[in-house]
């Protein structure tokens, strides 16, 4: 069993290193997740994490983790821009997030593997990492795809909260904290994200509409797609998709 670690290699980019509290997993695995925000991949990452050790390299966790640590200082401009689109449910440019997963390009070479959950969204940024994975003697060995009901993946976003101090997740009622409004950690402040209110779930979802098809189809051609049935609740799903990824072995 493996924990999720800090990965401030990927979440502050160069010059932070991370803390190696693992063991290193007998095999580094090379995975993308696809699928609709609110599918569940968040959770999927986790166990995925926790049975294979590849480290969760989440691009929204990124974006999350700038906006959090800002202290009062205006963000760069390109950065600024990024946060206003995800405030709003949009995707970033290419350019910006290409930018970054680019500058955090060794942490696609750790010997603990990755599990990109994220990226690549658009044709243009699978291009792009398949460019970086080139660049660093990597390739992926698989890109596990999770599909869903777009009703139960609308319910699931919607009903999503957060807690403001220590960002444990909660759903209203699929995962209710034991105090409403109270996280069970730490007692903070449940809060619903900017980007999990309707307007901004309503543009999300048709965002990855626009743009899925092209990758899905890309990593079918090229005999990477593995795709997941995932209405069931999480350890079901899991189970389908830790047979997907020991079959690769
Ligand atoms: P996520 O947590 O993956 O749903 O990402 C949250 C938000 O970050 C998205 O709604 C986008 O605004 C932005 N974002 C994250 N990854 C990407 C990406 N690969 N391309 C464009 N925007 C992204």
């Amino acid at each position: 069993m493996y924990s999720l670690g800090k990965r401030l290699a990927w979440l502050e980019g160069p010059g932070a290193t991370c803390e190696k509290t693992n063991p290193v997993p007998p095999r580094a695995w090379h995975l993308v997740l696809l699928g609709p925000p609110g599918v569940g991949k968040g959770t999927q990452a986790e166990k995925i994490v926790a049975e294979f050790g590849a480290c969760h390299l989440s691009t929204g966790d990124v974006f999350r983790h700038a906006a959090r640590n800002l202290n009062g200082k205006a963000p760069s401009p390109a950065m600024a821009i990024a946060l206003a689109a995800m405030k709003r449910g949009e995707l970033v440019s290419d350019n910006t997030v290409v930018e970054l997963v680019r500058e955090r390009a060794s942490c696609l070479a750790c010997q603990y593997g990755f599990l990109l959950d994220g990226f690549p969204r658009t044709i243009d940024q699978a291009h792009a990492l398949d460019d970086i994975l080139r660049g660093v003697g990597s390739k992926l060995d698989a890109a596990v795809n999770f599909f869903a009901p777009e009703a139960l993946i609308i319910e699931r976003l919607s009903g999503r909260r957060v807690c403001k101090q220590c960002r444990t997740g909660y759903h209203v009622a699929n995962k209710p904290s034991r105090v409403p409004g109270r996280c069970d950690a730490c007692g903070g402040e449940l809060i619903q994200r900017d980007d999990d209110k309707p307007e901004a779930i309503r543009t999300r979802l048709q965002a990855y509409a626009a743009t899925c098809n092209p990758v899905l189809e890309y990593y079918r051609k090229k005999g990477l797609l593995r795709e997941i049935e995932a209405s069931g609740d999480p350890d079901a799903v899991f189970a389908q998709t830790r047979s997907a990824i020991q079959k690769l072995a």
